[in-house]
């Protein structure tokens, strides 16, 4: 085929369609004609029951028996759905023959129009043709169907509800034009994102009373959370906004991976790193000011920021910290929840969290924790039955187990480490509570990684699917000197 074809969305309110075929692929033809608002006919011998049930509520109606030319009177369209090669193409000569579109499913050749794969959002629709290669377009509608957000649909509806006002507002094409640029780069979508429809609403009044763009331009952060390293983890959620944002300030967890779903063109920073000189307490203090000033610095400046965290943002993260002087600053922001490290690491290592006869709760800490003799509740910590997910727990892993097991935990109870957890270089060392510091330190673990400990570590053993085999013995001699090197 060398002239492409030319799209058309057509309004089939009330006009008559014909498909023909009684079954499954029928059925679905119909349902999007009635969805249309098109008047449907559906001829064939015998109807699958649910294309029966639509007949006798008279939301179709039924044409019986074999294809015939006159069921092509006043339609507009057919639809050839039989599994019958021949009957089809009757239809699309017959269709041919009286100047009615025909499209034959499965069959390019036959069809003298095509069904495009759609992506739907509300009133938005994006067709798409690749030239009869339903497969190639099937690939673009998923591409599309992650990028493009839910709220695009009701975005639609408030600008095509305020089209008068628009116009009645900006005559001049330019002008309006500049107008659509401010709404679409301004808040509003965002505040529809959050599903904030009244603030949108009056974002938008605003909006049409302003001549300058300035006002309008106020930037956010969108606090994310990027998952655990496996790009495969981000949300869809998470993915869009990092398409929109910027400026992308984010931590040293964050995998490359993910930074390279960025747009090209956003200014990535690296908020991680603790600024010159040794890792302080101070030093650490600096680095969240830092972080704090950076996200006031370029939202004020008008920018999309996203504040990209490992993990969830909500989890170990400071992300309640950040937000905290987002509001203090009236700065807008929304929060993008990611997959904390204790359920990534727990589904790559084989590791149900909970388990009906295994663990009937999960308690998510920090290592921290053991730096404080500050009345935890080491009983309730040290409770069988349980699960304990433990973040940054490389180094005092002996004080841990020590408490643990001086609470009443049992020495044999078993642990899993998982370093790089949902990364390619994942390792995953196991073995009972007693033994807990020296493997992880005969294995050298390193930061990234999550301890967990119950009695649900050890189907590890079982239940591991990614990566390597887990760690269950002392590294050979030869192997310690491998890990080192
Ligand atoms: N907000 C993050 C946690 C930040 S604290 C989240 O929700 O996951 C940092 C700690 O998270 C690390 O010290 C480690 O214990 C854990 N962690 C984060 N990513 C990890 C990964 N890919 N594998 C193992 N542990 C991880």
């Amino acid at each position: 085929m060398t002239s492409p074809l030319f799209p058309v969305f057509a309004d089939l309110r009330g006009r008559t369609v014909l498909v023909v075929g009684g079954g499954m692929v029928a059925l679905r033809k119909a349902g999007a004609l009635l969805e249309a608002g098109a008047r449907v006919r559906v001829g064939a011998p015998e109807l699958a029951p649910a294309l029966a049930a639509w007949a006798d509520e008279g939301r179709i109606e039924h044409l019986p028996g074999h294809f015939v030319e006159g069921w092509l009177d006043q339609a507009w369209l057919a639809i050839a759905a039989t599994d019958d090669a021949a009957v089809n193409r009757r239809v699309a000569e017959a269709g041919e023959a009286r100047r009615v579109w025909v499209n034959v499913v499965d069959d390019v050749e036959a069809s003298s129009f095509h069904v495009p794969a759609r992506v739907v959002r509300g009133p938005v629709q994006i067709a798409i043709s690749s030239g009869g290669v339903p497969m190639l377009s099937r690939h673009l509608r998923e591409t599309l169907e992650t990028q493009l957000d839910e709220s695009l649909g009701a975005l639609a509806h408030l600008l095509s509800r305020e089209r008068g006002r628009i116009r009645r507002r900006y005559r001049e094409l330019a002008a309006r034009r500049r107008f659509f640029d401010r709404v679409l780069s301004g808040p509003i979508p965002s505040l529809l994102r959050q599903g904030r429809n009244d603030e949108a609403q009056r974002a938008f009044a605003t909006a049409l009373d302003d001549h300058g763009p300035a006002a309008s331009q106020t930037g956010s952060v969108a606090l994310v959370g990027a998952g655990p390293g496996d790009p495969g983890l981000l949300t869809l959620r998470g993915l869009r906004v990092l398409n929109e944002a910027d400026v992308i300030l984010h931590d040293r967890l964050v995998s490359p991976q993910v930074l390279q779903l960025a747009r090209r063109d956003a200014e990535l920073i690296d908020v991680g790193k603790p600024l010159a000189g040794t890792v302080s307490p101070a030093n650490h203090h600096s680095t969240q000011e830092r972080i704090h000033a950076l996200m006031l610095e370029h939202a004020r400046a008008g920018k999309r920021v996203v504040r990209l965290k490992g993990g969830d943002p909500f989890v170990f993260g400071r992300g309640g910290e950040e937000l905290e002087v987002l509001r203090d600053h009236d700065i807008a922001f929304e929060v993008v929840p990611g997959i904390t490290a204790a359920l990534a690491c727990g589904a790559y290592a084989g590791i149900p969290l909970t388990h009906r006869e295994h663990a009937q709760s999960l308690r998510l800490v920090t290592a921290h924790l053991k730096d404080a003799n500050d009345g935890l509740d080491w009983r309730a910590l040290a409770q069988e039955k349980q699960t304990l997910a433990v973040y940054m727990g490389v180094s005092g892993l002996d004080v841990l187990r020590d408490k643990l097991i001086e609470h009443g935990r049992a020495a044999s109870t078993p642990f899993a480490l998982i370093e790089n957890g949902s990364r390619p270089e994942q390792r995953v060392v196991t073995g009972t509570l007693a033994e807990l510091a020296e493997r992880a330190q005969a294995h050298r673990v390193q930061s990234p990684a999550l301890l967990i400990v119950g009695e649900v570590a050890a189907l590890a053993a079982r239940l591991h699917w990614f990566g390597d085999e887990p760690l269950t013995q002392l590294p050979t001699p030869a192997e310690s000197y491998a890990v080192a090197a």
